[in-house]
């Protein structure tokens, strides 16, 4: 067996499990663990260091997941946006592919809660022909999101096969990874894969991470391996309450992805997904973290905040207010607070 798919192999899924290595009573997670998932394998548990840690929250089943009758099961609408069996089609020109229905960890604050990790989640071959069938008919779809679960859990085999049929169609222009792995499982990148994906650019890979915590050696070797396949590599950050709801934490956290070659894409406002409720944080605070980063670091380290609206609506940026009004000269404030003009008197 290879190393990625020993360590996964290892994985806790049980909160007794868990009780083995820490100092914590865990008999209120049972109930939990049976509804939604736990999956914990040895690299990310490592990374743990004590019970109510950021990472921990990120790993760990808690009860609230249960106390939650605010928040939507299928939040995207997702199901209802699904032509064929996962395949999401929200916007004209891209889809959302789900190829996976597993991940190296089962993240507590998913958006896809509702189904990923279980038997609920079904993705075969079967399906994935449908999707390619879907995709051969309707040629305004130029970019293809590849997402799951986590479809790099995926054995080299099928993502061979599953990256040939996509490049067999012509009206896909590129090809995108949603995947977690390069931050739960860096293992899992290993020479051969990047090998095997940088036969298929334009491919670009959006990975996840909330916490600087989580960027380690390993994940920096990952990292170098897929950026030297010639990768492109993004980073989407969900914004989370007792985990990342702070400047200093996202600015450190985008300064240390950009140290290892990943430029920050998104921050995302949490979903409301029932389980995720105690997740979730005010849009302010969002607002106050984008304005604590702009002009005072790097643009370049600077993700765009964003809404996943409920229901569907899609995806909406949304940034501190710099304009003051807007006409013939307009007025604006800079990251200091001091105020500026520009002639806007054109035809
Ligand atoms: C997020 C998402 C995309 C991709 O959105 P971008 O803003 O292009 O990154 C596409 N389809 C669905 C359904 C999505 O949720
Ligand atoms: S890796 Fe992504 S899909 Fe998998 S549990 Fe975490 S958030 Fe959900």
């Amino acid at each position: 067996m290879t190393h990625w798919k020993n360590l996964l192999a290892r994985s806790i899924t049980t909160p007794e499990q868990l009780g083995r290595h820490f100092d914590f009573d865990v008999s209120a997670l049972n109930p939990v663990y049976k509804q939604f998932p736990m999956r914990i394998n040895p690299y990310y548990l490592g990374l743990i260091k004590t019970p109510g840690d950021p990472l921990w929250r990120q790993a760990v089943p808690d009860p609230q997941e249960l106390d939650d009758d605010i928040c939507l099961v299928d939040p995207l609408d997702e199901e209802n946006r699904s032509p064929v069996e996962n395949l999401v089609h929200t916007y004209p020109d891209r889809v959302l592919f789900l190829v996976s229905s597993q991940c190296a960890m089962y993240c507590r604050f998913c958006t896809r809660k509702r189904k990923v990790g279980t038997s609920r989640m079904l993705v075969t071959r079967e399906t994935m022909r449908e999707a390619f069938s879907y995709l051969r008919k309707n040629k305004e779809i130029r970019d293809v999101l590849i997402s799951g679960g986590d479809p790099l859990l995926l054995s080299d085999e099928t993502l061979v096969w599953l990256l040939d049929n996509l490049r067999a169609i012509p009206s896909i222009q590129i090809i995108r990874i949603g995947s977690r792995v390069p931050c739960t499982l860096p293992m899992r990148i290993t020479t051969r894969l990047a090998g095997i994906l940088k036969r298929y650019h334009p491919l670009y890979i959006n990975t996840h991470f909330n916490h600087p915590d989580e960027i380690t050696p390993e994940a920096a070797k990952a990292c170098a391996r897929l950026a030297g396949a010639g990768i492109p590599l993004g980073n989407q950050t969900v914004l989370l309450k007792g985990v990342n709801d702070n400047a200093a934490t996202i600015t450190k956290l985008m300064h240390g992805l950009l140290m290892i070659r990943v430029k920050p894409y998104y921050l995302f406002q949490a979903d409301m997904t029932r389980g995720t409720n105690h997740f979730r944080t005010k849009v302010e605070t969002g607002l106050e973290i984008m304005q604590a980063m702009i002009g005072y670091t790097s643009g370049m380290a600077v993700p765009t905040f964003a809404l996943d609206a409920p229901g569907g609506g899609g995806k909406i940026p949304l940034s501190p207010n710099y304009l003051i009004s807007l006409g013939k000269s307009v007025t604006l404030t800079n990251y200091l607070g001091a105020p500026c003009s520009y002639h806007n008197d054109l035809e």
